[in-house]
């Protein structure tokens, strides 16, 4: 008999609890990873360095494995299928793996669990993926929070009575299931091909993290972490990063806190996936001009701090935070352009895509989001850039043709665009 433990956005040995407690309590235990179908089918760039990046990671975990005398199993197909196949293939005993909360998988994980239910296999799961999860962090009254201020501050007070200690597994217990190992299918095997985009490496960079409240801010610095993607496919442990980043920077620590916020805010209110957080806001008429939305994704807006930062993202799958807000702000409400366009762009590209903070990204630059801020707070993205990139070497880096004949005239002039998003939000609300 073997035990499954089914890996999804959780791609280490280390500190991972799901894993952990298979591993612990059970023998036999065969790692498992699907390259689900039903996401891979829905990316249209057959180069996505997303699936690049699990890719490795799936064969540096299979070297990992193979140190314990074991292998990682990789399957491609949508996971009911793979669970009925392998049911047939393996006697199985019971499946671990780690909790995950966007819609999608929930629905997944309902219904694998049922499958598997309905052969007597019981089905495990774990918090890994964040510190507290949606039902732990509640107001007095026992509702979950709309706002982030007093959210962070709970859950701060929450963390002063929780260990954090790291789980290893002993490399003395044979918990894996003994084999040599198997060969895991080639990128082109699952239909892509390997991009030319660089991963940031995994580092707890403590100089930086130190200094993180003075430097977060100016994006031709490389003043963030860039573990975004880490944290997106958990090939860092969030419980190794907070306990880090608790001696080292609260405003560090905040923005880590943002990310549970905002997961906990989608898994109660999933229809923000379609809809504004704050209702009314649905009504605001977009002008979508088809046109801008091209003009914007391709950095050629004429605002040299947009351009730049759409040119960023396109060649990178990165922006810096700073100028995601003012991207994002620009256009919502220089262009009247749906949150929802942006928010599907930002999806593809971005190599640390996590559906809960880009949706709350997006709803509070549109300002219809859990922010308490009204929607009249519309960057000026001149004022900003001179903020926040005063000597312009980020603009210079993206956008060289800037200041010349070449380079385009503001898609739109910035006072009356101002005017005119006032005054269709005001209308509409
Ligand atoms: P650092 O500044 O070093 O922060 C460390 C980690 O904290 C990040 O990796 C991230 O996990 C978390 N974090 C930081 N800021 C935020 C935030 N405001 N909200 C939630 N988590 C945060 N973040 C994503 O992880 N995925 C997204 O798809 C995403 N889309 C965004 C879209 C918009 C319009 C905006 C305004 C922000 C978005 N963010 C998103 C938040 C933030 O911009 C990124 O997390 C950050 O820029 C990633 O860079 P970093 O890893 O160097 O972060």
């Amino acid at each position: 008999k073997i035990t499954l433990f089914w890996f999804r956005r959780d791609l280490r040995l280390e500190d991972n609890v799901g894993l952990y407690y298979a591993f612990s309590q059970e023998r036999n235990v065969l790692p498992l990873f699907i390259f689900d179908t039903e996401i891979l089918n829905k990316l249209e760039d057959k180069c996505d360095a997303r699936v690049g990046f699990i890719h490795a990671q799936l064969q540096r975990l299979n070297q990992e494995l193979a140190a314990f005398g074991s292998t990682l199993l990789v399957k491609l197909g949508s996971p009911l299928s793979v669970y009925e196949r392998l049911m047939k293939e393996y006697d199985i005993q019971c499946v671990y793996t780690n909790r995950d909360y966007e819609p999608y998988a929930r629905e997944r994980d309902k219904a694998v669990g049922e499958l598997l239910k309905s052969r007597q296999i019981p089905f495990y799961d774990f918090k890994d993926q964040v510190i507290f999860e949606q039902n732990e962090i509640l107001t007095d009254s026992g509702q979950h929070y709309k706002v982030y201020t007093p959210y962070s501050r709970n859950w701060k007070a929450k963390l002063q009575s929780t260990k954090l200690t790291p789980l290893h597994l002993d490399a003395n217990r044979k918990g894996f299931y003994q084999t040599k190992p198997f060969a895991i299918p080639s990128l082109m095997d699952i239909g892509f091909e390997p991009s030319p985009i660089q991963i940031p490496p995994i580092e707890i960079n403590k100089p930086l993290i130190r200094q993180y409240d003075k430097t977060r801010n100016y994006p031709a610095t490389a003043g963030t972490t860039r573990l975004g993607i880490h944290l997106r496919f958990g090939t860092i442990s969030i419980r190794k990063l907070v306990s880090e980043a608790t001696s080292l920077n609260e405003t560090y620590l905040n923005e880590l806190i943002w990310r549970e916020f905002y997961m906990m805010i989608l898994y109660h209110n999933p229809e923000v996936v379609t809809q504004s957080f704050k209702k009314a806001y649905d009504a605001i008429p977009w002008r979508n001009n088809e046109a801008e939305f091209t003009a914007w994704c391709n950095g050629k807006t004429g605002y040299p701090i947009v351009d730049a930062g759409m040119r960023e993202l396109n060649a990178t799958g990165y922006m810096h935070n700073r100028v995601r807000m003012i991207t994002a702000s620009f256009l919502t409400k220089h262009l009247l352009i749906d949150w929802r366009w942006g928010e599907a762009y930002f999806a593809k590209k971005l190599l640390d895509f996590e559906l809960a903070s880009n949706n709350g990204g997006w709803q509070w630059a549109a300002g219809t989001g859990t922010d308490a801020q009204p929607y009249f707070r519309i960057f000026n993205p001149s004022s900003q850039q001179e903020k926040f990139d005063k000597d312009g070497a980020y603009i210079k880096k993206w956008v060289p043709e800037w200041g010349s004949e070449s380079y385009p005239k503001p898609i739109v002039d910035h006072k009356f665009a101002r005017a005119r998003a006032l005054e269709t939000y005001k209308g509409a609300l």
